[in-house]
């Protein structure tokens, strides 16, 4: 029977992804040598960050005066690098406090430049988001930091403002799940591993009038407009992440684009939210208009039957259904490789081993 991967990421891919990558990795393009091989000065391995930097555009509808960055170092090396690459001197930034990974992107922001935070669900145990009439803003704050989505608490935001500061948001485990509007933001960044392939590559959209020369603590690999300038090419990229990703964008493409990845991570996590509130066993405490569609968390109201669940889960084909190591419980991560029978073949898990311990 077919297995499923409920991890946060790196996240199962699509088979059809898999199967071109295994077909196409000895000899890739005819060039008698494996991709892995390929120098990324190579005519060809041009053609691959253009192309994909193209689908990019396509897909997320990015508007002509952002730039495409193909970064390494990962999301968490964008918390450190947006401070020093956005703020000028005397300025501060805001940030939302929303879950687990604002509060990283915020202690980390904090070694780089002075931060305030415009709202916290702190104490609601991050089961809620603060709304936006709450948000004390800064109007003179260099930018204005979101998590759109809070991979280990289950939470994301439905809509994004529009101020007079750039919007920054960490997309990580959202971006390419929904369509959003890119001209709002100042700047988008994203690591790949959940939804746009393989671990190593991290996405950063940026609008090109934030760009400046790196100042004297940022290293030149990490100043957005050196890597702009470059064309991402300032440094090895990582190129076989960057070709997994490519490979994904046609895949997300070829399956109805964002539209219908939105659609489709409603429907599979609508199905697993209606099964955790009609259940005495499962619990979700998440605030409702708030909740994931894509990392639904959730908790045992036994929570001793916990290690019994795992292993029985595995054993029916649902892999890596443990929640976030900071958070504990539950949490089944739905991108959009995740078919809906693999949800379904969750739900009646869930349900069997209700009506067998709860
Ligand atoms: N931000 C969010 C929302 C995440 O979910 C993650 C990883 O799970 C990160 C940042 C960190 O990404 P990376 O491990 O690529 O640095």
């Amino acid at each position: 029977a077919e297995r499923y991967s409920f991890a946060a990421g790196p996240a199962q891919l699509p088979r059809e992804v898999l199967s071109q990558i295994h077909e196409e990795l000895p000899d890739w393009q005819g060039s008698g040598f494996s991709l892995l091989e390929q120098p990324f000065t190579s005519t060809a391995y041009k053609q691959l960050m253009s192309d994909t930097e193209q689908d990019l555009r396509a897909l997320a509808a990015i508007p002509a005066n952002y730039r495409v960055l193909f970064l390494q170092g990962g999301a968490s090396a964008q918390f450190g690098l947006l401070p020093l690459n956005l703020l000028q001197p005397g300025q501060s930034a805001d940030y939302l406090e929303s879950g687990h990974w604002a509060c990283k992107a915020i202690t980390e922001a904090r070694r780089h430049g002075p931060v305030s935070v415009v709202a916290s669900g702190a104490a609601d145990g991050f089961t809620a988001l603060p709304a936006v009439e709450t948000w004390q803003l800064d109007p003179d704050a260099g930018y204005c930091h979101l998590t759109s989505n809070e991979t280990g608490n289950g939470l994301q935001l439905r809509d994004f403002p529009q101020l007079s500061v750039p919007l920054v948001a960490d997309m990580t485990s959202d971006f390419l799940t929904r369509p959003v509007p890119v001209e709002r933001f100042g700047l988008i960044y994203a690591s790949a591993q959940k939804n746009i392939g393989v671990a190593g590559l991290c996405l950063v959209i940026v609008r090109d009038d934030l760009l400046r020369p790196p100042s004297a603590g940022l290293p030149a690999a990490f100043s957005y407009a050196v890597q702009a300038e470059q064309q991402s090419r300032f440094n090895t990229p990582p190129t076989f992440a960057l070709y997994v990703a490519a490979l994904m964008l046609r895949w997300i493409a070829a399956n109805g684009g964002l539209t219908a990845m939105a659609a489709s991570c409603r429907k599979k996590s609508q199905r697993l939210y209606a099964c955790l509130d009609h259940s005495e066993l499962y619990r979700c405490r998440q605030r409702e208009e708030d909740r994931s569609t894509v990392n639904v968390c959730f908790e045992l109201r036994e929570p001793a039957l916990l290690p019994l669940l795992l292993t029985e889960a595995e054993r029916a084909g649902l892999h890596h259904l443990a929640g976030h190591a900071a958070v504990g419980s539950l949490r089944a991560s739905l991108y959009n490789a995740m078919p809906l029978a693999g949800v379904e073949r969750l739900v009646a898990f869930l349900q069997q081993f209700e009506r067998e311990h709860g």
